[in-house]
């Protein structure tokens, strides 16, 4: 088996130093293991995406001496296959349509009885007010979602799935806490874990979770190099990987690169720019020295 590794930027603002990390590492484990890098722009968010940051990935990647495969697969070139995965799953029961917005999952979550809101990889985890909405009255099936533009899909996780139903994957980095190794998990327990995620959003008709675990298997991705901030996501991914007959790669989470204060780098943390280091003469290798590598 090849090994096959893939850095996914989206064009929505510079490339920073976390980004240069993520990718370098990735292109030389792929180096150091005869395999392959690719690259994927993930722009599924076209409200957000430009062509000038587009640009100016590849332009920053190349500067850093990175090179990968071409044609590069572009998320919107590929909605018609998020949208056939969705209407499995909307066909099989497992998304709901939701019409809520954040103020009100905020105040349903953190209602009085609830306790303090707990929060997920997309942020509050969902309260489940329409899933509750849903129970008793119609079967998920009989519900003709995929018209209704105003609701967005979420996905049914975990309790209604048999208990003692494990997910399973091998992280061959570490997790926020250390994690390594074979990494296993109660599917029952991912309602209370991480929520029932949102698979298509109302704006863009799919979501992050969908389209990169869909993007993963096309691209043959063998192991997946990223930041230790998707290690929760990834339990989600490695579900929808399994309902949709996909193959589970490899993962490999970093540590992330922060600033002075030790929070991680953001995209509006221009400072950190790629771009800016190179207008100020900084070569490719003092990147890697800054960030360690
Ligand atoms: N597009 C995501 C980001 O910019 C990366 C997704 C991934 O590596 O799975 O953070
Ligand atoms: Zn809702």
């Amino acid at each position: 088996m090849i090994f096959r590794t893939r850095f996914a930027p989206s064009p929505t603002g510079p490339l920073h130093l976390g980004h240069a990390f993520s990718a370098m590492l990735a292109h030389d484990l792929a180096t150091s293991e005869h395999g392959q890098f690719l690259l994927r722009i993930e722009d599924i968010d076209q409200s957000r995406s430009r062509p000038h940051w587009e640009d100016q990935i590849y332009d920053d990647l190349q500067w850093l001496g990175l090179n990968w495969p071409e044609p590069v697969m572009r998320q919107c070139e590929r909605m018609a296959v998020y949208n056939k995965a969705l209407d499995d799953l909307w066909a099989r029961g497992l998304l709901y349509p939701c019409t809520c917005n954040r103020k009100d999952i905020a105040a349903a979550a953190s209602a009085p009885q609830e306790g303090a809101p707990l929060h997920g990889p997309d942020g509050i985890i969902y309260p489940g007010t329409c899933r509750d909405k849903r129970r008793g009255t119609l079967r998920p099936k009989d519900i003709p979602l995929r018209l209704d533009m105003a609701a967005a899909g979420r996905f049914l996780t975990g309790s209604d799935q048999p208990n003692g139903k494990v997910g399973e994957f091998y992280e061959a980095g570490t997790g926020p806490n250390g994690e390594t190794g074979t990494i296993t998990f109660s599917l029952s327990e991912l309602t209370d874990t991480i929520g029932d995620v949102v698979l298509s959003r109302r704006d863009m008709g799919t979501s992050y979770h969908l389209s990169v675990v869909l993007d993963d298997a096309e691209q043959g991705i063998t192991h997946v190099v990223r930041g230790q901030d998707l290690f929760e996501a990834t339990r989600i991914h490695v579900v929808l990987q399994v309902l949709l007959g996909l193959p589970t790669p490899q993962y490999l989470h970093h540590r992330l690169i922060r600033d002075d204060t030790g929070k991680r780098l953001a995209k509006r943390d221009d400072a950190r720019a790629i771009l800016k280091y190179r207008a100020e003469g900084a070569s490719p290798a003092d990147i890697r020295a800054t960030v360690g590598l």
